[in-house]
């Protein structure tokens, strides 16, 4: 592909972006034949310390940076914020690791005529990115071009690409990976509270006296909330529903080893066991909830028996389960992975909340129908991404809030398109049919962390254009791509991320990205000029006056932070848990929890009892492939798809480097295979060769693979929840066969 003559575009930007935002900052002054001020220095005291939000997951640690002449040289837990109080995990000691790696991406890359990325200037990028998708878009459609985001964002920067892709660019479909993560709890709280509402604050951790973990292991994918648990001084029963032996189960009181995707009988059977027995709140469900009989009639169709068969567990164990949250006083409920990524999540999460319904066991110290988000700001991508939500929790299909976002933002509201976008896989979908053929990645590596990962890198080369702006030219997705914009990562920009316990923290600049890389922020300003949107958007100058446009689109609704003044009041607070309308006195906003006045946000002020029988696997085992696939998180130390924690040699050797398969005594006996020694994985759609480990945490039957390695999702299976459209990741069918001496991992 030619870089395109035509320059104007980008100097008509240039030159409107100098007008508007009036002192430069340092990532902009970068821009080769660009702005040319020089460097301006970072609003930071040059040998300061500053602390800041953690950059992998949804905790949401406070990590304090320090600063020698500027640049960040070193971190350590801050001990003054609240969510981690002097505590952070490996990834977040390792922190500024990632930003020096070799493999950054340090100036635009274009795919030319010989089929390689080669370096550009940003002109050029800019210039070739509106050129290529406006005529995209000029010969299909504005439909035609899509674009992926991710929760690694600031809310500020989802926000801007939100506003510019949709209401700038005319593109209707837009996702980003928190479908991945979180679509599952998104709808199961929107149809049973009214509002995508986690409701708890994490001193729920320690105040409850049963904490039930469904799909959930916290000791290695969120060590410092299950410290938390660690603090409860109540000797708390801790009960954990996962088919495999995770470390948080083997912590556990109880431990239910239910079958695979099971987990929707056994809730209901423990659902039944307590209406059977009285053991419910009946004058809260009455004053608080609706749908309470119709749910009682289906759940009295999931007697033990029924429970028992299903899931593999005693009836005893049944009973014991639903006996523990009698006994609770403050039971709560926390799920995960385990539940969100199913081919029935929205089903089985809304199970977790009807327990906590039913039994009273929410708006309390200690209680909660209790999602943990996964990424960093996650969180605020689910409200302020303008994917699937409109901007601050509104929807595209309502004039009305069409009208209030617009009026809120100084837009015009035609602009605001009136249908949501198509999920993400039905954006890969399109790809596949040829109805997208222009597609934006925004730091997210889809071509090794999408589900079936061969048919994706199939579709991806379908594309007649594709762009990745990532921090790294070395992702699998950058290495498709026709464009790369090199953008700075977490530590080289401003902005906000929100937790999973809803609390808004701050994100700053401590180092300066390399070369040519920017912000995601300022690329996104370049190209709304550049495609002739600029005008639109004068007002989303940075991310603080982004951020303060925000606030004011959540007003009056159940997200309302209309009394944060600003990221001052943030760094004072020690972050700012939503909601926090207009006139709330500080005092009250330190540690929150919702529903504390039994009222939900459904127009009727009560929660929903949502409920749907179980499904079939989708793809169950058989002769050929008898064993179930189970994948999650390995170890504390990675990342997702490595790209990022990867780079650290201390993060690798904390974790296992190669692939491993985890592989039940019992099987490997059967199948001739020692520990150690290399096996082969094969599903229907690919294979991996991985080591055997040979170890009980997985059941007969079963064998699990760590989700960080490459070959993963070759075996992966594509089913996703009907409604949430969320991966099923976690159970597919395979078999497992000794690899023949001498080979080894990556050689099949
Ligand atoms: Fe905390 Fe998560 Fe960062 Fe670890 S990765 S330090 S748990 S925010």
């Amino acid at each position: 592909m030619d870089a395109p003559r035509d320059r104007s575009a980008f100097e008509r930007a240039q030159a409107l972006f100098r007008q508007r935002t009036g002192p430069l900052t340092d990532d902009l002054a970068r821009v080769p034949g660009g702005f040319g001020l020089g460097q301006v220095p970072t609003r930071l005291a040059p040998d300061a310390t500053t602390s800041m939000i953690c950059g992998f997951c949804s905790t949401g640690c406070s990590l304090d940076i320090h600063l020698r002449r500027g640049e960040a040289i070193n971190v350590s837990p801050s001990v003054d914020y609240p969510v981690n109080v002097g505590t952070a995990c490996p990834k977040g000691w390792e922190a500024l690791t990632p930003l020096r790696s070799p493999d950054r991406a340090t100036s635009p890359m274009l795919r030319g005529k010989n089929g390689k990325l080669s370096p550009v200037e940003w002109p050029t990028a800019i210039d070739t990115f509106v050129t290529r998708f406006k005529a995209i878009q000029a010969r299909y459609g504005d439909e035609s071009v899509a674009f992926l985001g991710t929760g690694q964002m600031p809310s500020e920067e989802l926000a801007l690409l939100g506003a510019l892709g949709k209401f700038g660019m005319g593109l209707l479909h837009g996702d980003g990976n928190t479908r991945q993560c979180m679509a599952t709890a998104v709808v199961a709280y929107k149809e049973s509270f009214g509002f995508d509402a986690p409701p708890y604050t994490y001193r729920d951790f320690e105040e409850s006296d049963v904490l039930v973990f469904v799909g959930a292991n916290p000791c290695i994918a969120h060590p410092i909330m299950w410290g938390r648990v660690c603090k409860n001084p109540h000797r708390p029963a801790i009960l954990v529903v996962d088919p495999r032996r995770t470390e948080t189960a083997m912590a556990a009181t109880d431990h239910y080893p239910a079958l695979p995707k099971s987990d929707l009988a056994l809730l209901y059977g423990v659902a039944r066991v307590l209406i059977e027995r009285g053991w419910i709140d009946r004058p809260f469900i009455d004053a608080h909830t609706t749908g309470f009989d119709e749910f009682a009639a289906r759940v009295a169709d999931f007697p033990l028996d029924r429970v028992a068969a299903a899931t593999g567990l005693e009836r005893g164990a049944i009973e014991r389960f639903a006996e523990h949250i009698h006994r609770g006083k403050r039971v709560s409920f926390w799920w995960t992975m385990g539940v969100n990524q199913s081919h029935e999540g929205v089903n089985v999460a809304q199970a977790i909340i009807a327990l906590a319904l039913m039994t009273g066991n929410i708006g309390r110290p200690g209680t909660g129908a209790n999602s943990i988000t996964g990424q960093c700001n996650a969180m605020g991508s689910r409200l302020f991404s303008n994917t699937t939500n409109l901007l601050g929790g509104h929807d595209f299909t309502r004039e009305d809030h069409r009208r209030k976002v617009a009026g809120a933002l100084d837009i015009d509201p035609e602009r605001i398109p009136s249908r949501g976008s198509l999920a993400y896989d039905q954006i890969i979908e399109a790809i596949l049919k040829g109805k997208i053929r222009g597609l934006w990645v925004v730091a997210t590596n889809s071509a090794h962390s999408w589900i079936n990962q061969a048919d994706l890198h199939d579709i991806l080369g379908r594309l007649d254009f594709l762009v990745v702006q990532d921090m790294y030219t070395t992702t699998e997705t950058a290495q498709r791509a026709h464009l790369v914009l090199p953008a700075a990562g977490w530590g080289e920009k401003d902005g906000t991320f929100i937790n999973s316990e809803r609390r808004i923290g701050l994100v700053k600049k401590v180092a300066r990205a390399p070369g040519q890389a920017l912000a995601d922020f300022y690329i996104f300003k370049l190209i709304a000029e550049a495609w002739g949107c600029g005008d639109m958007l004068r007002r989303w100058s940075s991310p603080e006056a982004v951020f303060r446009l925000l606030t004011e689109v959540t007003r009056g609704q159940p997200c309302d932070i209309t009394g944060i003044t600003g990221y001052d009041m943030i760094e004072k607070m020690r972050g700012v848990q939503w909601p926090l309308p207009e006139g709330t006195p500080v005092e009250a906003a330190s540690e929150r929890r919702l529903f504390e006045d039994g009222r939900f946000f459904h127009a009727d002020g009560k929660a929903r009892f949502c409920h749907a029988d179980p499904e079939r696997l989708p793809e169950a085992t058989s002769a050929d492939y008898p064993f179930t696939l189970l994948t999650g998180r390995a170890s504390s130390s990675q990342w997702h798809t490595l790209t990022r924690t990867g780079k650290s040699s201390l993060l690798r050797k904390l974790g296992a480097s190669d692939p491993y398969v985890e592989l039940n005594p019992v099987d490997a006996a059967a199948l001739g295979i020692a520990p150690n020694t290399h096996v082969v994985v094969q599903s229907r759609r690919g294979q991996m060769a991985a080591r055997a480990f040979i170890t009980r945490t997985v059941q007969p039957g079963q064998v699990f693979v760590p989700m960080h390695f490459a070959r993963t999702n070759q075996l992966t299976f594509a089913a996703f929840d009907r409604r949430s459209r969320q991966p099923a990741y976690k159970a597919c069918a395979v078999r497992v066969k000794p690899l023949p001496d001498g080979k080894r991992s990556g050689e099949v």
